[in-house]
């Protein structure tokens, strides 16, 4: 291992201390990827007695996901990435009544500053904790998103970005990384491919990889996911959470920030059911929860829902896990349906989504027909990237629009034809 040289040592800001999630084990901030003892995932290392602030100083706060700052991993006040979260909570009462529950809503991280989709949590997360670090140099594996969020990110910070993804991704997941002007390398095989490539990347460089040592830090910025739901529905809990899994991370972390609200006092009940969905062609954790499997099958993915298809996912057994402790459960759809679940999306709330936020709609639809929901559930959907991102998804699903000549004539034709 290179030894790290800090060289932007942030004065105002530090990062906790991290925690094995499996044995225990402590040790310093520092970037690391797994746990020293047992090669187990690391949390950061909370002070159960640190002061947290109530409903009101919270909602008196800026719009943003650093409201929730004491349940994120730092000391003192984070001064990158400001703007990121809070982003809306829509009620859709067409999907409510397709889904024959009370109410629906949806969580509109399709809008999230800067690069417009849920990675911006854990990525405004990730980069605070790298310039903590004093490291000037991040990177990551990324099946898309996360290469935006990460280049966005770190373009703004002055941070340089080196990019790891898959050779054929989406014209606009590449266009929407080497805008910001990073190292972005295209490497011939699948996301756990370049993710390997990372792990090994991670001990050889002093870089800051997002997903790969900073993951401790990283991953908690997706609590401010069931943060946010918390408080934008008034201080209270839906019944159930519905968001798509690629290493499952999202889907773990939404149990454990729902979890520490209760347990801090800022909301009652219990924490809402949780369902993870992913595409049919990259399903190894629907695979595990419906199996009762205790160790993830890893598969070779082949789905056009590419900012999921993580085939060997890092938080599997975890994300199995909190669905099965809400009482939530997971299902897979075909490419087909998660292109309709986009269309769907649209044409009843406004929101064009990516591929992932079809997923969740189908993926909605299906637990809905295998009787997961009850006419009283309040359901919240995770819609987790913008549809502008993969036009490619669905350009072929769409009718073509008529070309005209500029007559009004030629527009009473279509109008009659249309039937008004
Ligand atoms: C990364 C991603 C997810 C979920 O990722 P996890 O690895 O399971 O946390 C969901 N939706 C979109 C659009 C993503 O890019
Ligand atoms: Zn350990």
């Amino acid at each position: 291992m290179t030894t790290l040289t800090p060289i932007r040592e942030s004065r105002t800001l530090r990062v906790l201390p991290l925690r094995c999630r499996l044995c225990g084990h402590t040790s310093p901030a520092q970037p690391a990827a797994i746990c020293g003892q047992c090669l187990g995932p690391l949390d950061p290392d909370y002070d159960p007695a640190r002061p947290r602030p109530d409903r009101g100083t919270i909602a008196s706060r800026a719009p943003s996901l650093w409201r929730y700052r004491e349940w994120l991993p730092f000391e003192g006040d984070p001064q990158l990435s400001l703007d990121t979260g809070f982003t809306p909570l829509v009620e859709a009462p067409a999907l409510a009544r397709r889904l024959e529950v009370g109410r629906v809503w949806i969580k509109n991280d399709s809008v999230c500053h800067p690069s417009l989709s849920f990675k911006d949590r854990v990525v405004a997360t990730a980069v605070n904790a790298a310039q903590a670090l004093g490291l000037d140099t991040v990177g990551c594996a990324s099946t898309g998103n996360l290469a935006n969020a990460v280049a966005a990110h770190a373009a703004r910070a002055g941070l340089v970005a080196w990019i790891f993804v898959p050779h054929d991704l989406e014209i606009g997941k590449i266009i929407g990384t080497a805008i910001y002007g990073p190292r972005l390398v295209r490497v011939r095989g699948t996301y756990d491919d370049v993710n390997r490539l990372c792990a090994q990347l991670a001990d050889r460089y002093s870089w800051g990889i997002v997903n790969v040592n900073l993951r401790g830090y990283y991953g908690e910025g997706s609590k401010t996911f069931a943060f946010e739901i918390a408080e934008q529905l008034g201080w209270r809990l839906p019944t159930a959470v519905v968001a798509p899994m690629a290493g499952g991370s999202l889907l773990t972390k939404l149990e454990k920030g729902f979890k520490e609200f209760i347990a801090d006092g800022l909301v009652s009940g219990k924490c809402p059911r949780l369902y993870g969905t992913q595409a049919e062609g990259c399903a190894p954790i629907v695979n595990l929860v419906q199996s009762g499997a205790e160790e993830i099958t890893p598969v070779v993915p082949n789905t056009i829902a590419r900012s999921i298809a993580i085939g060997n996912p890092a938080d599997g057994l975890f994300a199995a896990r909190a669905m099965k402790e809400t009482g939530g459960w997971a299902e897979a759809v075909s490419d087909a349906e998660l292109i309709a679940g986009i269309r769907l999306l649209a044409e009843t709330t406004g929101i064009f989504t990516e591929t992932a936020g079809g997923v969740t709609v189908a993926g909605a639809l299906a637990l809905a027909r295998a009787g997961r929901f009850t006419p009283d559930d309040e359901v919240v959907l995770c819609i987790t990237g913008n549809g502008l991102k993969t036009v490619e998804a669905v350009s072929g699903a769409l009718p073509e629009a008529p070309v005209i000549a500029p007559k009004v004539k030629e527009v009473a034709a279509l109008v009659e034809k249309s039937g008004g």
